[in-house]
């Protein structure tokens, strides 16, 4: 069969993975990166891979375009936003299959099933409408990740540009933690599994054969590799020396990170090996909210965590969550002493999005909006002055404390004060379009 992959904005590595198995199994497999319905004709099947709840309002029109053509194509949606296959559904009417979850052996079997003119119902992890009702079928197993078909790479994969990496590589599936923001617990159900390193390194190899220069290491937390009943450090430190003695430690970062998920050891490899920075997954200096999200990590935690990496040398960033329902003024304060505190190298700050099939999702659906930190107007000076939302001013303070706090200060200058509101204006922008869209659908079928 002819098929299309179609991720908007970027090559996600799971298209990569998918594009591989297809092409392994004799399909005529091509992969972009924009949504543009001429490039893409003549194609027996479109899958879309899609990453952010944000695509399911982005791609709409495509779609449309694609079914209204001439001889459309079978169209499959796979990728993050397929948790919820009744909401992608009913936003994305057009769309023949959903490919729920791990997408490797399921994505094949529908299409042979599609291939020999059968029914839908007969292949296991997906979802799909029949007369207005959207059926789900059972749940495949887990797939077996060892051994699988190389990646396929398109010509200008070299070219792509994420947090410095031309793309990741998956070292491991799942997580141990619970957060509530996060969907990895949910499609992996805290079951880790780690692929053989000779597979990594193999793959590393392949991706260099393609002009990759710089790769990241994992999907989440990157500790976890090779995790048993806890840490691996053995296997998480060869698997480092091994992929950083083929591709040179400057191309290498492993930089996602759970605190409670270090010892000197792991961060030592990381510092042997890699490009030597890491970004903990911090989101909050008040217990109370940590507790809320279920991140199992303590203020302590953090701070023993940043105080071993720079022991070893590391530099260090910071992730944080604002919006989070609940967050009081006293919580923010809590955040900003704690930035101030930590002198992080960089930080990223996120207004906390809903995504569907969360805990924070399903919280966010009940919540009032005028209790929604995203869309309540904030009341101080600052969000008086730029027309800030209580998110926004407090993404705004997280920024300017850090701005101030770093070991090197960064100088206020227009330029980057205006780079900040922006950033956190448009992102906010989404997660409002994103609990508006999630809010209407659940509010229509409950
Ligand atoms: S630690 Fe990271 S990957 Fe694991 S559940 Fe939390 S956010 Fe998700």
């Amino acid at each position: 069969m002819k098929i299309a992959i179609v991720s908007p904005g970027l090559y996600p590595y799971g298209a990569l993975v998918i594009g591989g198995v297809l092409k392994d199994k004799g399909h005529k497999v091509s992969l972009f990166n924009e949504l543009d319905a001429r490039t893409i004709s003549g194609m027996d099947v479109v899958g879309l891979s899609l990453t952010s709840t944000l695509h399911l309002l982005s791609t709409k029109e495509f779609i449309s375009k694609l079914k209204f053509g001439l001889n459309p194509p079978f169209i499959i949606v796979g990728g993050p936003v397929s948790q919820a296959p009744d909401l992608l559904l009913s936003h994305l009417p057009e769309v023949d299959a959903v490919v729920i979850g791990e997408g490797e052996e399921t994505t094949p079997e529908l299409l042979e099933i599609l291939d020999r003119g059968g029914d839908l119902d007969e292949v296991c992890g997906i979802a799909f409408k029949h007369e207005d009702e959207v059926i789900i079928t059972p749940q495949n197993e887990p797939v077996n990740l060892d051994h699988r078909p190389l990646p396929f790479i398109p010509p200008d994969l070299k070219n792509q540009d994420v947090r410095t990496a031309n793309t990741v590589i998956e070292t491991h599936r799942g997580c141990s933690g619970n957060c509530t923001f996060c969907l990895v617990p949910k499609m992996f159900k805290h079951r880790i599994r780690s692929r053989p390193i000779d597979d990594i390194v193999e793959e590393t190899r392949w991706f260099m054969s393609h002009g990759i220069r710089r790769v990241g290491m994992s999907l989440s937390t990157i500790s976890q590799y090779g995790w048993e009943s806890g840490l691996n450090e053995s296997n998480f430190t060869r698997l480092l020396k091994e992929v950083s003695e083929v591709i040179g430690p400057m191309n290498l970062a492993s930089p996602d990170i759970r605190v409670d998920m270090v010892s000197e050891d792991i961060l030592r490899a990381i510092k042997d090996y890699t490009a030597g920075y890491v970004v903990f997954g911090i989101e909050s200096g008040s217990d109370r909210l940590l507790s809320r999200m279920r991140k199992g990590i303590t203020v302590d935690d953090i701070i023993e965590a940043v105080n071993l990496a720079r022991k070893v040398g590391l530099r260090v960033s910071g992730s944080f969550i604002t919006g989070y329902p609940g967050e009081t003024d006293e919580d923010h304060e809590k955040t900003v002493d704690l930035i101030g505190e930590l002198m992080l190298d960089d930080v990223w700050v996120n207004t906390v999005s809903p995504i569907p099939g969360t805990k924070l999702a399903e919280e966010i659906v009940k919540l009032p909006i005028k209790e929604n930190p995203a869309f309540i107007k904030a009341e101080n000076d600052i969000g008086r002055l730029h027309d800030l939302t209580v998110a926004e001013s407090r993404s705004l303070d997280l920024l300017l404390t850090f701005a101030t706090a770093a070991p090197i200060p960064i100088p206020l200058t227009d330029k980057v004060y205006s780079t900040y509101l922006k950033g956190i204006k448009a992102q906010t922008e989404e997660v409002v379009l994103c609990t508006n869209m999630i809010r209407n659908f659940y509010s229509r079928i409950t």
